[in-house]
């Protein structure tokens, strides 16, 4: 179940709102007012409600706590649409061009006809940990963002990480033809040396444009492929790299966190309270600086 305190607020209060660890959205009404929004996965305590309040001094109520329906999330990310920032991230639309505020790092996606709007609790959990790696120092030349939808992953790797290769996957053609078009919008070049994101048609990691070792590694598929890809996307992990997987549940998380720890990875969080798990494991072992990107049948 997800909750949402909700509080007026005015233009200048919603680009300026901030608040670690908590999906923040802001979004005008059609009377021209905006609402300030916590998505929250455990139920809002007293100390929340008091700090979504403080992000909107100009409101004279007191904010509102509702439930959103978890099926809501569907119709939420296909239609709603109000940006979303998350860590130095803001994903919006074309309509919420003017949200993008200096500082933010802006991620333009359009609702349509793949999957990663930002607005799905587990794209949230999947851009807070490519945020934190980058503000933990991780040191990313190769990168994988497999189950790619609308590219949105790839394309905040390709900005915390100017100069890596990534690999942006999906075993959707539409979806990859939805991404490459997002790269463009976004400025962000295809192609597959470093500082581009290249784009491939793949059913899991076993594909040839994908072979070789990265030091990030992103999945926010399903529970049930994700531990059928285990052995294989594991071993993708470089020495020192990270992976984040999402897409699960929580009653599936212990499942594929069990998949995936005993392939040599060490789980960094086990986030236990939250209904969309991100799970995230590193490989022990330094990064060895530009020495695993050129592994045969890379995406060269
Ligand atoms: N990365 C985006 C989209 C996630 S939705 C985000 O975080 O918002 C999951 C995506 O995984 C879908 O686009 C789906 O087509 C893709 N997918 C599902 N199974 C897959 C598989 N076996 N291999 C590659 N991609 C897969």
């Amino acid at each position: 179940m997800t909750w949402i305190v909700e509080v007026r607020c005015t233009i200048e209060e919603a680009a300026e709102a901030d608040m670690p660890d908590i999906t923040l959205a802001a979004h005008e009404r059609d009377d021209e007012t905006w609402r300030l929004a916590a998505y929250t996965e455990t139920h809002p305590d007293a100390a929340l409600i008091a700090a979504v309040a403080a992000l909107a001094p100009s409101s004279t109520e007191p904010p509102v706590v509702r439930e959103l329906p978890e099926r809501d999330w569907v119709r939420f990310s296909q239609s709603a649409l109000v940006p979303v920032t998350v860590g130095r991230f803001h994903v919006y639309s074309q309509a919420h061009a003017h949200t993008l505020r200096p500082g933010r790092i802006g991620l333009r996606i359009e609702a349509g006809r793949a999957f990663g709007t930002g607005h799905h609790a587990t794209t949230v959990g999947c851009l807070a940990a490519i945020d934190r790696a980058r503000r933990e120092g991780l040191v990313v030349n190769r990168a994988l963002d497999l189950g790619t939808g609308t590219g949105v992953l790839a394309m905040a790797i390709a900005k915390r990480w100017p100069r890596a290769r990534i690999v942006a996957a999906d075993i959707d053609p539409v979806a990859v033809t939805v991404a490459r078009a997002n790269l463009r919008a976004n400025r962000v070049r295809a192609g597959v040396r470093g500082g581009m994101v290249s784009t491939s048609v793949a059913d899991g990691p076993r594909g040839r444009a994908l072979a070789g070792h990265y030091d990030l590694v992103v999945a926010n598929i399903l529970a049930r492929p994700l531990v059928h890809m285990a052995p294989a996307l594991a071993r993708m992990v470089a020495p020192g790299g990270r992976l984040v997987l999402a897409g699960l549940l929580q009653r599936q998380a212990r499942r594929v966190w069990a998949a995936y720890r005993s392939r040599g990875l060490v789980a960094l969080a086990y986030p236990a309270r939250v209904a969309w798990p991100t799970l995230e494991f590193v490989r022990r072992g330094s990064a060895m600086r530009g020495t695993h990107g050129t592994a045969a049948g890379s995406a060269r």
